[in-house]
């Protein structure tokens, strides 16, 4: 059997045994297409099992979320964590509360972060998890009790050597507070290093809610260094407006940007004087307002509910909505409007339709795992400050933060050069990641 036949039979083993889960089989797909090169020049890769072992999950919980809502009904929703990998640190990786989830979006999610958290250089492993709950439209005292339920049964798999969750989708600082507060009350531990996003008053990091924003863009800016050019006066499109896209934004004013639209499920805004980041963050971070609030309250902004954000023109597009947000033609639009810089500070925004057309043009692409990386890293480093009971500043941590960033943007881009590539962000992170994770998978040996 040729090499390719090898992979390819491991790639239908995983189509078979996971049914109907199509955002894992996308995932997973596109790790593949990035390892061909890697098994050509070392088969022994195959031979160690360690494709198929990083395909199935360590472990993974499915677990009932009872709760009673404000009129005094009984809710019933989907409890996951996919403990996809702990060979370089305990699993870590967020909980997504919000009506898609499944286990297909679970597994996606905790098999990019395997690589992701392995591309940061800090000692964790990957997992995830999440629930179908939608948090929209409920009480603070609904979402309480839904994430008492939630944990009630989660914290037996979890522990700061073992499993450590944060947010992601539909959790914040919020959610993460209800959490640790049952979390501590059922254990009797103030076990700091059990989840992270935590308050600032209570063991949480500097930078953590900004790092995943931040992150994306001071990639984008690396990106866009190897072409000679900066963020300095080029124009911006940033899609969403939650967590990753509110700090995105105010991270590219800094370096001289100007973010011509944001969006929600609603539809997006496009303000050509430059979207007011404080407005953003009062309208959906503050007040969890929809993005017509913005529109309502800002003379040059205007709200579009049809169309696509991505036919704004500009020169950078920082996809931070969510999976598969991005499609062929949207790409191609992107991509006629003069566009040189995508970096995804979603999960998997692009459609492999998308990645195929941005990656035959000359705009430089790059993968959420490496250009979102920021967050999951601000969170070990949050794991870091809390094993050692100390807080570090803003700044301190800041500069933490660019750092790994700007290693992680010269690891993928050395690695896609070695392989012959240059430019290939999608190759240079699947294939840097993966050579630390199956070198140490072997190390450990066959569990
Ligand atoms: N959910 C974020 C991600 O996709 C952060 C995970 C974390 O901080 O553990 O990487």
């Amino acid at each position: 059997m040729t090499l390719e036949d090898r992979l390819s039979d491991i790639y239908s083993s995983v189509l078979l045994r996971n049914p109907g889960e199509v955002e894992f089989h996308q995932a997973v797909e596109e790790v593949f297409d990035s390892l061909a090169v890697v098994v050509q020049r070392e088969p022994e890769y195959l031979d160690a099992g360690v494709i198929q072992r990083l395909c199935e999950p360590e472990r993974q919980i499915i677990f009932r979320v009872p709760w009673v809502d404000d009129s005094g009904e009984i809710q019933v929703n989907r409890g996951f964590r996919v403990e996809f990998s702990s060979v370089l640190g305990p699993y870590k990786g967020g909980l997504r509360f919000h009506p898609s989830v499944y286990l297909g979006i679970v597994k996606f999610l905790g098999f990019e972060q395997v690589f992701k958290n392995a591309l940061t250089g800090m000692p964790i492993g990957g997992g995830k998890g999440g629930s179908d709950f939608d948090p929209k439209g409920r009480s603070d005292g609904e979402v309480m009790r839904f994430c008492q339920s939630f944990i009630t049964e989660l914290y037996r798999h979890l522990g700061e050597y073992t499993d450590v969750p944060a947010g992601d989708i539909g959790v914040g600082a919020r959610e993460i507070g209800y959490l640790f507060g049952q979390y501590k009350r059922i254990t009797n531990r103030f076990e700091s290093g059990v989840l992270t996003g935590k308050g600032l008053g209570w063991g949480g990091a500097q930078v953590r809610k900004e790092a995943t924003g931040y992150g994306t863009v001071i990639f984008a800016e690396e990106m866009l260094r190897t072409r000679g050019r900066s963020f300095d006066g080029l124009d911006v499109v940033v899609s969403g407006s939650g967590n990753v896209a509110i700090y995105a934004v105010e991270k590219v004013q800094q370096l001289g940007g100007r973010v011509l639209a944001v969006s929600d499920s609603s539809g997006y805004v496009y303000d050509p004087e430059g979207i007011d980041y404080e407005l953003l963050q009062q309208v959906k971070e503050v007040e969890r307002a929809r993005i017509c609030e913005y529109a309502e309250r800002r003379d040059s902004a205007e709200l579009r509910t049809s169309g696509s954000i991505w036919d704004v023109p500009c020169q950078v597009a920082l996809p931070c909505a969510t999976q598969n947000e991005i499609s062929a033609d949207e790409a191609d639009t992107l991509i006629r409007n003069g566009c040189v810089v995508v970096a995804e500070g979603a999960n998997m925004p692009s459609t492999p339709e998308a990645l195929k057309a941005f990656q035959s043009s000359d705009v430089l692409f790059a993968p959420g795992k490496a250009a979102n990386a920021g967050g999951v890293a601000t969170s070990a480093l949050e794991m870091q400050q809390n094993a050692s009971r100390d807080s570090w500043s803003f700044e301190h941590t800041e500069e933490r933060l660019t750092t790994i960033m700007v290693d992680i943007h010269e690891r993928c881009a050395t690695t896609a050069d070695e392989y012959g590539q240059p430019d290939n962000y999608v190759l240079g992170a699947n294939v840097s990641s993966f050579l630390q994770v199956a070198d140490a998978m072997i190390a450990q040996g066959v569990v």
